[in-house]
This record gives structure tokens, C-alpha cells and sequence, in this order.
């Protein structure tokens, strides 16, 4: 195991541990890739959201919000294209009878051959020491040539059997790159087949009459149908956008990796509707925008990056995505789409209402243009959460885990402590619990002895802690303890809610 799969082991149990994430119907021994969140969960989570939504929504006055059902009339999913194409190619295991994406299974494929171009410059680093030019090794050594050849022979083969739909080409490249299952460690694979991702239910009490219906696999399209209704209620002028956070689901094939590829799941999307002609301008614009939102929680840059994507949907004249540095490597957080006049016209030919938009300035009706900003909650918890989570080894030897959650996000930005449970000190420490409260979250906490008290803040990421002593009742002052530096302060009761205003923006 390794480092990397170690930390992220440690994480996943501290989420659990502290009640922040829960396995599903645990007492029921689970439900695969469904997650619970917990007391501190959805405090944490709920920060998340609002932090977007203020910024989004609140800080942009050509920005509004929506709230649309989950069901939606199942015609939605055919003009969206989601029930003829949202599919993954599946293939199974004879042996081990597990099931896999054929995609991935050639994209880890790939992976191992980039570890391999990684081995070569690291023994290349440590032959030539100093005088070491990365650049120019990875263009000049025989075996790093031969090894990215491969690689790009792969995705030209691999993009190929996409475009057109060669389920068989696919399986054929399985088979002639000798990709044995992870499990069995056998070849004895199936045909690759197409699996839809979304879940069918049905509607009504008389199953016979019912439309089948699906649960939304995106919130985006619950946005698009409204275009219009917004619009005019609201005498929104374009450029607007319309924003919404909520649940979506897919029936994902392999669902690994925590809370990061779940079945149920939550976005926050906004939809830009832009003047065609303008729409790269403005996907640019976002791109920009999105990226200084994540670094705005203060997680250094280099733990973001984008990636442009080479092959488009065919819907789509420009995308790119923002990958986060996991504990599992760099991976999708956000996509960044233009996706030209394609949904709101496919809703027109679909529900046979002209959804357009008449432009006062140059006297014009058209259908707009989308730029497209769609992110998951669950993966910005885990970005936030696993790069808040620190294990330090203090000067007496000590070991402390600390989540240094971003303050505006934390679960509870204050704690109250008395120092001992007698001498009238819990009843002033309540009375200082009764002048935050109102405007903070804070925890009162006087179980156990004060080190200990501390380092359960530390782990479920509190920035400050105040310490009520016996001279609080002489002098009316508490200590201040903060999270991240462990360094006190003494400060006068009445001076704590300046005290926060000014820390907790
Ligand atoms: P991936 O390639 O990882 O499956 P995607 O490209 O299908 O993602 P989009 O359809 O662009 O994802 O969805 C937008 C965002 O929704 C993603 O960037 C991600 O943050 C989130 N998301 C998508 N699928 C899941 C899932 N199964 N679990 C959690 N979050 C998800």
C-alpha cells in the first residue's frame, strides 16, 4: 500500500469517526457508493453550498436561482439526448464475475505506462544529478519515446472505437493489450456492452398506465425547460444566468473512491445564456472565474489544473475541466462546458415551444447560447476535507490530527470550554455561548480534561476555542486558542464579538 492509499484510508475513517460521512444503511451492512452525512457532514456541506450560492447567486445581479423538480417529463431525457447516448461501455469478468468500463480499463492501461515514463526520469535524475535537463530527456530517451508512442497510439485507437460506437474494436483493444482483470487476473472477458446511467422508475398508482420516469442524472436540464419562465418573470436581460443546486443520480458501473463517484449525488450548476457570437468570450470568462472561486478557500494553486478537452461533444465548441489533486491523483472537480444553442433547441423541436429570446439592442430574436459551470458538493467536500487533514507531530513527541478546514467553512467556528466543571465556571461559560450564538455556530464542550477537549476541536476543524479559568469570574477574560498555530490570547468577554467579526468574514 502506499502512502497515498494509506492517507486516504485515514481519511475516510476520521469522516466516519467525527460524523462527518457514514456508509449508507450500515446497521443493513450498506448500499454501495451512497453515503450519509452526518452531524458535522452537513454542516460542512451546507458552508459548501452557501459559499457558491453567495457567489454565484448573491454577488451577481445577472445571476438568478431556480429550485426544479427532480421528476421531469421523461420527453426531457430523449430531446437531451440522456436516454439514446448518457451510456458507459461495460464489460465483465468471466472469473471473478466483477464488472468494469472498458474505458477505464484501458485508461489505467495507460497509467501504467506513464508510471513506466515516470521510472525511466527518475533513474534519468538520479544518473545525471545536477546537470539533469528533464526537458530534454523526455525527448531524446529511446525507451520514454517508445513508451509515449504507445500511449498515443492507444488513444487514437481508443477514440476511434468511441466515435464510432465499435463496442467490438474496444473489447478487440482490451484483448490485444493483454489486460487481464485486477480480481481473476484472467483474459476471460465478455462482450463490451452500453449501459445507460439512468435509474427508471415509474409514476402513477396503476402500474400498467404509468410513464416510465427517471431520476435526474444532471439538474442542468431543470434549468433549460425553465429558461423561458424565468426569463420573463423575472425581465432577465441577457447575458443571465440561472443557477441551482440539488440532487442527481447515476447508476454508475464502478463506483470507487469514497464519496468521489457516488449513485446519489448532489451539483450546483449555473447556465449562462449568452448572445451567440459571444459565447467563447465568455466561456473564457468562467473558466477564469470558477478557477478563483476554488483558490478563494486559500488550498494552494498548485493543487489545481485544468484540462482542456481535445474531443468535443458534439453539442460543445469548447470545454474544459477542473481537476483538484486527490489523495488518488489529479481528477475531475468541475467541468466548464459551451454548449452553443444545442439544449435549448432540442427542447424547442421536442416540446414544440419556441424558446428564444428577443435581443432589444440589435432588434433580434435568437435562441442564446449556454456556457455551462457544473460542479459536484460531494467532490468539493473531499477536496476540502482530504487537504484539510493533517497529522503533526508536536515538540513533546505528541502526535495531533488537525483538519485545518478553510474558517468559513467549518462545521463550528467556536468553542466554549470551562476549564473544570465547578466553581460557577459552566455557568459563565454558558452565558458566553448565549452572546455568539446568535451569529456563529458554537459548540459547548465540558467533558474531559482541557487537552483533550482541544484536540477534538483539532480534528473536527473548530478555528477557536475559549477557555473560561478562574480569573474569567475575577476579571472578565477568557483565553483564546487558535486551531491551526495553537498560539493563546487573552481577550475581554466583551471584545469577543469584534473579535470574530473581524477573524470570521
Ligand atoms: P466523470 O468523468 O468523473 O464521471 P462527468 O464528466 O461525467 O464526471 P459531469 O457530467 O460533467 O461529470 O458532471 C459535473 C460534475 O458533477 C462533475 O465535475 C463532478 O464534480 C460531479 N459528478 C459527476 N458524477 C458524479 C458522481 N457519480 N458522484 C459524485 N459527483 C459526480
Amino acid at each position: 500500500m502506499t502512502n497515498q492509499d494509506d492517507l486516504f484510508k485515514k481519511i475516510v475513517a476520521h469522516a466516519k469517526e467525527y460524523g462527518f460521512i457514514f456508509p449508507s444503511s450500515e446497521i443493513y451492512d450498506g448500499l454501495a457508493a451512497v453515503y450519509d452525512y452526518g452531524q458535522l457532514g452537513v454542516e460542512l456541506k451546507n458552508n459548501i453550498k452557501q459559499a457558491w450560492w453567495r457567489s454565484m447567486v448573491q454577488l451577481h445581479e445577472n445571476i438568478v436561482g431556480l429550485d426544479s423538480a427532480i421528476f421531469m417529463h421523461p420527453r426531457i431525457w430523449k430531446a437531451s439526448g440522456h436516454v439514446d447516448a448518457f451510456n458507459d461501455p461495460l464489460i465483465d469478468n468471466r472469473d471473478s464475475k466483477k464488472r468494469y468500463r472498458a474505458d477505464v480499463l484501458i485508461e489505467d492501461h495507460i497509467a501504467k505506462i506513464e508510471d513506466k515514463i515516470e521510472k525511466e526520469v527518475e533513474k534519468g535524475r538520479k544518473r545525471f544529478g545536477d546537470s539533469f535537463n528533464e526537458k530534454q530527456f523526455r525527448a531524446t530517451n529511446q525507451r520514454v519515446i517508445e513508451h509515449q508512442h504507445q500511449i498515443d497510439e492507444i488513444h487514437e485507437k481508443y477514440a476511434d472505437c468511441m466515435n464510432r460506437n465499435d463496442l467490438d474494436g474496444l473489447k478487440q483493444m482490451i484483448l490485444d493489450l493483454g489486460i487481464v482483470c485486477p480480481r481473476s487476473g484472467t483474459r476471460n472477458w465478455t462482450d463490451v456492452r452500453q449501459f445507460n446511467l439512468m435509474f427508471a422508475t415509474k409514476m402513477g398508482s396503476v402500474i400498467d398506465d404509468s410513464d416510465t420516469l427517471y431520476l435526474r442524472p444532471e439538474t442542468a436540464q431543470g434549468i433549460f425547460v425553465n429558461f423561458l419562465n424565468v426569463q420573463k418573470s423575472g425581465r432577465m436581460k441577457i447575458p443571465f444566468g440561472i443557477a441551482q443546486i440539488g440532487k442527481a443520480f447515476r447508476n454508475e458501473i464502478v463506483a470507487r473512491q469514497f464519496i468521489f463517484r457516488m449513485r446519489e449525488f448532489e451539483q450546483m450548476e449555473m447556465q449562462f445564456f449568452v448572445r451567440p457570437g459571444t459565447e467563447l468570450e465568455w466561456f473564457n470568462h468562467w473558466k477564469e472565474e470558477r478557477l478563483q472561486w476554488h483558490l478563494s478557500f486559500g488550498i494552494p494553486a498548485e493543487n489545481y489544473r485544468y484540462h482542456d478537452h481535445e474531443k468535443l461533444a458534439h453539442y460543445a465548441n469548447a470545454a474544459t475541466d477542473i481537476e483538484f489533486r486527490f489523495p488518488f491523483g489529479f481528477k475531475e472537480l468541475e467541468g466548464i462546458h459551451s454548449r452553443t444553442d444545442y439544449d435549448l433547441s432540442r427542447h424547442s423541436e421536442f416540446s414544440g415551444k419556441k424558446l428564444q429570446y428577443f435581443d432589444s439592442e440589435i432588434n433580434e430574436s435568437y435562441t442564446p447560447y449556454v456556457i455551462e459551470t457544473s460542479i459536484g458538493v460531494d467532490r468539493t467536500f473531499l477536496a476540502i476535507f482530504s487537504n484539510s487533514f493533517k497529522e503533526e507531530k508536536l515538540e513533546d513527541g505528541s502526535l495531533r490530527t488537525v483538519l485545518s478546514l478553510p474558517v468559513r467553512l467549518a462545521p463550528y467556528k467556536i468553542a466554549v470550554l470551562p476549564l473544570v466543571k465547578k466553581d460557577g465556571l459552566p455557568e459563565k461559560a454558558r452565558e458566553i455561548v448565549s452572546i455568539l450564538k446568535n451569529d456563529w455556530m458554537v459548540q459547548y464542550d465540558e467533558k474531559d480534561a482541557i487537552g483533550r477537549r482541544y484536540r477534538r476541536q483539532d480534528a473536527i476543524g473548530t478555528p477557536y476555542c475559549i477557555t473560561v479559568d478562574n480569573n474569567t469570574l475575577d476579571d472578565e477574560t477568557v483565553t483564546i486558542r487558535h486551531r491551526d498555530n495553537m498560539l493563546q490570547e487573552r481577550v475581554n468577554i466583551s471584545q469577543l464579538p469584534s473579535f470574530f467579526r473581524e477573524k470570521i468574514k
